[in-house]
């Protein structure tokens, strides 16, 4: 299957690697750069990252905004924070009690074995991944969001906006591990933190307002690439 001379990929076949390059610049002359992670302060955005686990991010802010009212989006007040207070504090996001330990914990940790958050983040990204996919509730995808969005780490995320439009749009398998496609995506780019930032930034965007369950084809900036749109939605040309 070929959309407009451009190879898809069937199975384990990944795309070729100039693709990621080509529709990043494809999303970004739609969606222009997208500043993002919300937040202020990278103890901020670490503990974000935590908290917007299986929740919206509206939710995430409630808690964020109760912490911020207490003076507590610190790595160290968390740390030593009473677990009941934290919990009531945390409690929008959803899933507090657990969400209140594990931030707790990883808090604890953080201050336990580097004693701050900074002295945390000067581990080398590979090493860095590796010591926050060692704490207990933080996977994957978390983790790559904090060494990126909080660390500045070449760390690129995967979500299941990302898994979905590279399915629809290349044919990579829906089945594919998380891992293998971040190893294709930081391998076609190369190490840079700015890109990967700013990809996952278009991939959440097009996902939200193009690419849902039940995609949105007509007007989307990748519909004339999207073996999808032409194979099923037989939309052609967008
Ligand atoms: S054209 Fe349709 S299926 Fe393809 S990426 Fe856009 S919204 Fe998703």
């Amino acid at each position: 299957m070929s959309v407009k001379g451009k190879p898809a990929c069937h199975g384990d076949e990944m795309p070729g690697s100039g693709e990621p390059l080509f529709l990043y610049r494809l999303l970004r002359s739609r969606f222009g750069f997208l500043d993002w992670w919300p937040g202020d302060t990278k103890e901020e955005v670490f503990v974000g990252a935590i908290l917007t686990q299986q929740t919206s991010w509206k939710n995430v802010e409630k808690a964020i905004s109760n912490l911020k009212g207490c003076d507590a989006v610190s790595i160290e007040k968390i740390a030593s924070m009473d677990l009941h207070r934290l919990e009531q504090l945390v409690r929008p996001s959803g899933y507090y009690r657990q969400k209140a330990m594990r931030l707790k914990q990883a808090c604890s940790y953080i201050i336990n074995s580097y004693g701050s958050l900074d002295s945390f983040f000067r581990l080398g990204g590979s090493e860095l991944r590796l010591k926050l996919l060692s704490i207990k509730g933080i996977g994957p995808e978390t983790a790559d969001s904090i060494a990126l969005y909080a660390a500045g780490k070449p760390s690129f995320v995967i979500d299941a906006y990302t898994k979905r439009i590279m399915h629809r749009i290349y044919g990579t398998s829906e089945g594919i591990s998380y891992e293998e496609l971040k190893a294709y995506f930081e391998r076609s780019l190369g190490e840079d933190a700015e890109l990967y930032n700013d990809f996952h930034a278009q991939f959440v965007e097009l996902g939200k307002r193009y690419c849902r369950a039940k995609p949105l084809c007509s007007g989307c900036p990748a519909c004339h690439i999207c073996a999808y749109a032409k194979n099923v939605q037989n939309i052609n040309p967008c």
